[in-house]
């Protein structure tokens, strides 16, 4: 794997427990924090590409209502993966973690400015946030590694369609967070 960075997309309070709750989304929060620790340990960058909405966003306006607005509770990461000090939030006003974010240069900066050449996405959604960061990585060159067990969707359909269209579309690889942890060192 080379020069990898963890990208853990929305595990916010809003999304897990709060305005968009989504039950089934708890059962990934200890797959991701092994995986979270092992990084660390390994001196795998680890970057949370985080909601952060104005209420005027397209987003909030158009589709999904208030979530995540910025500067509250909701749009906090969840306290049982909360960021330490060495890792990196990236703030985004849409489903991409690139879409006018600093995320593309934060990642080149990365491995002594040799850049990040393989992202490995966990978090929310399977089939939208995840999906849209890694078409974006995709267009960028970077590899994709989506971690299946540290993913999850509103429904079992929409993460199994969300895995198949990340394999066929931007062939990412689809592998367990310990299949992923193995290869760290
Ligand atoms: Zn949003």
């Amino acid at each position: 794997m080379e020069n990898p960075a963890i990208i853990v997309v929305d595990m916010l309070n809003d999304f897990v427990t709060g305005k968009l709750e989504v039950k089934r989304t708890k059962y990934i929060i200890p797959n991701l924090q092994r995986l979270i620790v092992a990084a660390r340990k390994n001196d795998v960058p680890v970057i949370y590409s985080n909601d952060a909405h104005y209420p005027q966003d397209p987003e909030v306006v158009e589709k999904w209502g208030d979530h995540a607005i910025k500067g509250t509770k909701g749009a906090e990461v969840i306290p049982e993966l909360k960021p330490s000090e060495k890792d990196y939030l990236v703030e985004k006003r849409t489903y991409s973690g690139f879409y006018e974010t600093g995320l593309d240069p934060l990642l080149r900066s990365l491995y002594k400015g040799e850049g990040v050449k393989t992202v490995v996405l966990g978090g929310l959604h399977t089939h939208m946030c995840v999906r849209h960061t890694a078409a974006d990585a995709f267009f960028r060159g970077y590899h994709i590694i989506v971690a299946k067990d540290g993913v999850e969707a509103f429904t079992q359909e929409d993460h199994e369609q969300g895995l198949k269209y990340l394999e066929n579309v931007y062939n990412a690889k689809i592998m367990t967070v310990d299949e992923i942890i193995t290869e760290f060192s």
